[in-house]
Parts: C-alpha cells; sequence; structure tokens
C-alpha cells in the first residue's frame, strides 16, 4: 500500500521539524519556484502573503547574486490584496532578504509588523497612491542604469530612445527625476508626479525604479532596464539604428 507508506513518511519528517518553523512557508521555499509562487490567484490571505514574502527573498537574492545590487542598495515591494504594502527593511541586503522580517506596512505608513522599513519606502507609497493599478515597485542602484542616471543633458521625458524591442515593451517611456537628498520629501514629491504617467522612471545621479502589476513584472523591467543601458555603453561611437516610430508602434500601440 503506497498512500499509507507516505503518510507514514511525511509523519515523521514533520515530527523532526522544530516547533517553531512556518510549514507552509517551507513548503513553499522548496517546493514552488518563483514563478509557481506569482501564479497562486490574487486572493485574501495568509497562505498568499506566505508566498509572496517567498518569492521577494528569491527574487532579491537573484538580483543580488546577478550583481544588479550590491550591499544594502536598492529595495522592493509589493501591494497585497488587503491594501498593506510588504516591503523589504532598511539597511537589508537584497541577497540576504529574511521573509518573516520584512516590513508589512500600511498605506500611511505605519509599521504594522516585522523591521523597520526602508526610508525609501515612502517613494514607493506615492507610487501605489498615484498607480493604482501598480502592485509591485523595485529600486535598483544597478551598473549601468546609475551611470546613465549620471549622464548630463538627458532628454527628462524620455532618457533613452529605443533601439531593441524588449526595452519598448517592458520599460520605456523612461523619464528622468531631478536630483534631489535620497529620502528627502522634493524627491518623492518628484517620483510621485513621473509615476502618474510612467511605469518606470530614472532618478539623476541615483538609480532605477521600475514597477509592474506582479513583483516579477516590476523585476524583469530592472533587469531589461539595466541591460538596455548597458548596450547603450556599448555602442557608445557606433552608429546607432534606433527604432522608427512605426516600429515602435507596432511594439506598443498604446
Ligand atoms: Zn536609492
Amino acid at each position: 500500500m503506497i498512500f499509507p507508506e507516505c503518510v507514514k513518511i511525511l509523519t515523521n519528517v514533520l515530527r523532526r521539524l522544530p516547533a517553531e518553523m512556518d510549514l507552509p512557508l517551507l513548503l513553499n521555499r522548496h517546493t514552488l519556484s518563483h514563478a509557481a509562487i506569482l501564479s497562486i490567484p490574487h486572493t485574501e490571505g495568509t497562505m498568499y502573503e506566505t508566498s509572496l514574502r517567498a518569492a521577494m527573498t528569491e527574487l532579491g537574492a537573484s538580483l543580488f547574486n546577478r550583481g544588479f545590487s550590491s550591499g544594502s542598495s536598492g529595495n522592493m515591494s509589493v501591494r497585497l490584496p488587503s491594501g498593506s504594502i510588504l516591503a523589504t527593511p532598511t539597511n537589508s541586503s537584497l541577497g540576504r532578504l529574511v521573509p518573516e522580517r520584512l516590513s508589512l506596512v500600511g498605506m500611511d505608513g505605519g509599521l504594522l509588523s516585522g523591521d523597520k522599513p526602508s526610508k525609501e519606502c515612502a517613494f514607493h507609497l506615492a507610487i501605489y497612491k498615484a498607480r493604482p493599478d501598480c502592485n509591485a515597485v523595485v529600486h535598483l542602484h544597478s551598473t549601468y542604469a546609475t551611470a546613465l542616471s549620471c549622464l548630463d543633458g538627458l532628454d527628462p521625458d524620455d532618457v533613452l530612445r529605443p533601439f531593441t524591442p524588449y526595452y519598448v515593451m517592458k520599460v520605456s517611456p523612461l523619464p528622468l527625476v531631478p536630483y534631489f537628498k535620497p529620502g528627502s520629501q522634493k524627491l518623492f514629491d518628484a517620483i510621485a508626479g513621473k509615476a502618474e504617467r510612467c511605469a518606470s522612471m530614472l532618478l539623476a545621479n541615483h538609480g532605477a525604479i521600475t514597477t509592474g502589476s506582479t513583483l516579477e513584472q516590476a523585476v524583469n523591467a530592472a533587469e531589461e532596464l539595466e541591460e538596455t543601458a548597458k548596450l547603450f555603453f556599448l555602442l557608445q561611437g557606433k552608429e546607432i539604428r534606433y527604432l522608427t516610430d512605426d516600429e515602435i508602434k507596432e511594439l506598443k500601440p498604446h
């Protein structure tokens, strides 16, 4: 009899687990890829929040391990169906997030549980308020996007003229937010102003912000932006064939 045997084995395994271990979290971490976690229907409940905590930890580590963030730079957040925001804590490394310690904050910025959020969490909240369709925000100081943000004479309405279709589909347009001190109200206000019209933006002399209807979408946009900025620098001094207006319209009709 296979089934009773399986139950017996599983029961023995569960008995050996420490009592404080969160079983749903453990199962999510070890049996589901982040793609599977993110495909879970957007419904209320602890299981969904637990899955998002695991997904944020997994995606943060993936970004960190591939050099998209370093040290304690960068932060990300996701909006829960309840309206609360799950965000990375202050001074945390995206490479070493702990699901149980992520900051759960209300839309007023008040901490509901977990560690104190990053001070940049305030602009995440400003974006969520400006964009009801946005459910995730990723902010990175990734090398090439940040290098691009330090150039003088950028077009404030659209920093990078498109030369690949994927950049058009996932990122563009990319407005520039003028430089303000990190963590300042002026910076948060400037970001909120741009967020109403654009899903991605570059912060002058600072880094990039991408958003999405899911965390995976916002992360994909951040990676696409970083790779496009890298191509931009690789192509310096060469003739670039930019996409034409018709080619851009074909990719993004609206
Ligand atoms: Zn920053």
